[in-house]
């Protein structure tokens, strides 16, 4: 890997960063995934010395957590770098087991040109559907457009937080950083224009703080957009301003997974949720039976993410939001029936002795004590 003859640096575009799991699914990494997990979705990331220059308080990425920008991990993993070219190589070897590639934005002031340049490299190589995480901050009018052109079918907008307090706390002036809530709602409605219904969807963390009525607001919100929610649970990454900040309760992000789906699915809505004097969803709108058929397909506890050709979820990111292990958060494969009867105990729908093993016992105390 040389570094670019311009900059003499392995910056984009003809550098890109990826997340571990997938220089280990393209075999530039050794490893196992648990379970047997496999990644559909290639995760790029625009690199450049200078990174990223926005600072949000929960991010390994952020301008104002030290270390230098390719050594930084993001999502509590390390992103390693690689020449793009070679990656194209790499994923054109693997045929359809990649069903996507996604690439993530920084907010830089090369970022957006970048952007177009990497997405029409990739279309002029392979015909893998391509989603852009953008930088709605940084974006132009026309800017989403040229991301199309150059072959893009699918956006992302990390909004992230349920609230425009937590959002204006998190990212914005609380942390000096230059992101705005509206900002982002306004761009997901115009990816919502060029892209279609169904092409572009927030991602919001759980555990920030909100209550799950201001999540689930927040969700119909982009459902009535008509944007799908990939749903992520806050994970504490080491170095940055929330690194002691524990997970949200697994009940919590259980009953919010769950209240995700079937806003998405339309099978209820949040209109038709009751919530409990703290903000903790009470009720979904849907009979005893209902509700139990729903959860019986482990379906809603599955990774939300960006669809492949075969119209699965191809953004599957394996234990990017918890540890590997039986108390994993998004499950990256459909859970087995002894999952589902683990995740009624987690909800609290079943007494949590019943049926458990030692390593569950073992492994609730860890994720308790939010180690
Ligand atoms: S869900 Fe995955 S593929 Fe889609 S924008 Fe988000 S990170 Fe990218």
């Amino acid at each position: 890997m040389e570094a670019s003859k311009t900059t003499g640096l392995t910056e984009s575009p003809h550098y890109v960063r990826m997340s571990l799991a997938a220089a280990m699914t393209l075999g530039f990494k050794r490893g196992l995934f648990y379970r047997n997990a496999r990644l559909y979705c290639i995760n790029l990331l625009l690199t450049y010395e200078q990174g990223c220059a926005a600072r949000c308080a929960y991010c390994g990425l952020s301008g104002k957590r030290p270390g230098t920008y390719g050594g930084k991990s993001f999502i509590r993993v390390t992103w390693p770098t690689y020449d793009l070219g070679e990656v194209m190589d790499r994923i054109a070897e693997r045929g359809r087991r990649v069903q996507r590639i996604c690439l993530s934005m920084i907010t830089s002031k090369r970022a957006v040109e970048d952007t177009e340049e990497i997405c029409a490299r990739l279309r002029s190589r392979l015909d893998t559907p391509i989603s852009v995480l953008v930088s709605p901050t940084i974006l132009r009018a026309g800017d989403l457009r040229a991301f199309r052109r150059a072959g893009a079918d699918k956006v992302g907008v990390a909004v992230d937080l349920a609230t425009p307090e937590l959002f204006e706390l998190y990212r914005g002036k609380g942390v000096g950083g230059p992101h705005r809530w509206t900002r982002y709602w306004e761009c997901l409605a115009e990816a919502l224009e060029v892209f279609g219904q169904g092409n572009a969807g927030p991602h919001f963390m759980v555990g920030m703080g909100e209550t799950e009525e201001e999540m689930c607001r927040a969700i119909q919100r982009a459902r009535d957009m008509g944007g799908r929610t990939h749903l992520f649970s806050f994970y504490p990454e080491a170095g940055s301003a929330l690194e002691h900040r524990p997970p949200p309760p697994i009940d919590q992000y259980r009953r919010v997974q769950l209240a995700r789906y079937l806003v998405d699915e339309r099978l209820s809505h949040e209109s038709r949720f009751s919530y409990d004097e703290e903000g903790r969803i009470a009720d979904f709108g849907l009979s005893r039976g209902n509700l139990d058929l729903v959860i019986e397909t482990g379906e809603p506890f599955r990774t939300s993410g960006c669809t492949g050709r075969d119209g699965h979820v191809a953004c599957n990111r394996p234990f990017a939001n918890s540890r590997p292990g039986p108390h994993m958060r998004n499950y990256p494969f459909p859970p087995t029936a002894d999952d589902v009867a683990r995740i009624r105990r987690q909800m609290g729908q079943v007494p949590m002795t019943a049926g458990t093993t030692q390593e569950d016992d073992r492994e609730f105390r860890a994720e308790s004590a939010g180690s």
